[in-house]
């Protein structure tokens, strides 16, 4: 009897030890849990200065390969340019070259398949997708005026932003002019069933509702459409200004803000051909050299 109820215990042993393990791992998966909840905490109070505040940050691409799908034909071919932090770098080149995919593969609307993306110095896949986003700013090309005031087409997407911001915002891409004409000022409606704004003026405001939300680079798809020269200049002072405090990175279509540029990056066919300054390019690119003389007002 006492050996059956030894084999007995031998039999049961294990499944009292399999409850004791099975606990043992409720216990450790909730301890687990209990330390992603902590890693989940962001790593400074939501009150701190994030990562939207602070000093421009650079942009290198390295060997750069791209497509938008395994059926698609490859569109990056290897791109490599570097963009320093502060300044302003002008991206050019003819129709489908690539330079709206630089823009959508920095704001990670794509991942890039080969080679190296870095922002700030940190590879784009290691960035928080919000805190990328909260650090680019991103003017599409013929970005739209949206239905409301004029306040709330600023204050789009930046709702914290203070009144100082939103002045200031206002003077730094020249639109103060604007605002003292409009019926209303900043209360007036605009765009559909409002008043309706030049392509020059529309532009700026896409600007002034990204620098609301204070980028550390800007990324501008300059609108195609001509400008008259008072909106021109404007523009180019607009850039020229904005590039003092962050690094702004324009596919430029037209020759006054290229040449304003510290450095001009020419791509095409999906590679870069020639980086310089419009002295430098002039005299040594002819695909640059037919740009220029077409004035850049190319998609
Ligand atoms: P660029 O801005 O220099 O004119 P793009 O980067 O817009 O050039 O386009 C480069 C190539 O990628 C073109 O052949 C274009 O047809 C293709 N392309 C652009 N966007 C997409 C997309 N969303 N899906 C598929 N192909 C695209
Ligand atoms: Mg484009």
């Amino acid at each position: 009897l006492i050996a059956f109820l030894l084999y007995l215990f031998y039999l049961v042993a294990p499944i009292g030890q399999l409850v004791e393990g099975a606990v043992q791992l409720q216990n450790g998966l909730a301890a687990l849990k209990r330390i992603r909840e902590i890693e989940d905490l962001p790593a400074e109070p939501a009150s701190a200065p994030t990562v939207r505040e602070g000093a421009p940050v650079g942009v290198t691409f390295e060997d750069v390969t791209f497509q938008y799908g395994e059926d698609r034909e490859q569109v990056h071919h290897g791109v490599t340019f570097d963009v320093p932090p502060g300044g302003l770098t002008a991206l050019v080149g003819p129709s489908g070259a690539g330079k709206s995919t630089v823009f959508a593969l920095l704001e990670r609307f794509y991942d890039h398949q080969g080679g190296t993306i870095t922002v700030g110095g940190r590879e784009i896949r290691d960035w928080p997708l919000g805190d990328l986003r909260a650090t680019l700013g991103y003017v599409e090309q013929d970005a739209p005026v949206l239905a409301g005031t004029l306040r709330e087409n600023l204050l789009f997407a930046a709702e914290n932003a203070t009144d100082d911001d939103l002045w200031r915002a206002v003077r730094r891409t020249r639109l103060d002019d604007l605002v003292s004409r409009l019926p209303e000022g900043l209360e007036t409606p605009v765009g559909h069933r409002g008043v309706l704004l030049s392509g020059g003026e529309r532009q700026r405001v896409a600007i002034a509702r990204a620098l609301l939300r204070k980028p550390r680079l800007l990324l501008l798809d300059e609108a195609t459409s001509q400008l008259d020269a008072v909106n021109e200049l404007r523009l180019r002072e607009v850039i020229a200004e904005v590039a003092r405090e962050t690094t702004v990175l324009v596919i430029a279509h037209r020759l006054s803000t290229v040449t304003n540029a510290d450095r001009i990056v020419v791509m095409e066919a999906g590679t870069v051909r020639a980086m310089g300054t419009h002295e430098e390019l002039v005299g040594a690119d002819t695909l640059y050299r037919e740009l220029a003389a077409t004035q850049f007002l190319v998609s």
